[in-house]
């Protein structure tokens, strides 16, 4: 997801140019997001401080059901806009200060600018908190731990003792 950006920094104000997008990496995050896949097409505005970034994209990232805990593809669709901003000036070569703000996205000094970590954002934004493989996901059973969507058990029906109150049992 790298964009050489040298033609556009010296091109006019508004001067725009579109690029597909279509890659694979690993958004990691403490909900055990895997692999995304992201598709879609971004256009690349020339602003006066830099390049504005615009598009829309859509998706799956293979993430855990947080009720049953398997994995699965949760479709992801979402709008980005972000300024990216040159740390060294296109034609003079001299390095540029960047606004004073930690969320600024930089082009390097090759003018190279790297989608990933404000695609990366989104995405993490855009997966729920708890995801669910299914609105009405069953769950694993508190019992025995089976996932209830793939098969039920008897738990409900027939409580099924546990091993520790067996083996209390046997040695009275
Ligand atoms: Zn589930
Ligand atoms: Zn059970």
């Amino acid at each position: 997801m790298q964009i050489n950006t040298a033609q556009l920094l010296k091109q006019a104000i508004g001067s725009n140019r579109s690029y597909e997008i279509n890659d694979m990496f690993i958004a990691d995050d403490e909900r055990e997001s895997g692999e995304c896949h992201i598709q879609g097409t971004v256009e690349l505005i020339r602003t006066d401080r830099g390049i504005l970034v615009q598009g829309k994209l859509a998706g799956t990232s293979n993430i855990m059901c947080s009720r049953c805990l398997t994995m699965f593809d949760y479709p992801l669709s979402f709008g980005m806009e972000d300024e990216f901003f040159p740390s060294r000036d296109v034609t003079s070569g001299i390095s540029l200060s960047l606004p004073d703000d930690s969320t600024t996205f930089m082009i390097d000094e090759y003018h190279i600018l790297d989608l990933s970590e404000a695609i990366r954002q989104y995405v993490l934004i855009t997966i729920p908190m708890k995801p669910l493989c299914h609105p009405d996901c069953a769950g694993l059973c508190p019992n025995c731990g089976s996932n209830l969507n793939q098969n039920a058990c008897y738990c409900d029906s027939q409580p099924q003792e546990s091993p520790l109150g067996n083996l209390l049992r046997k040695g009275k």
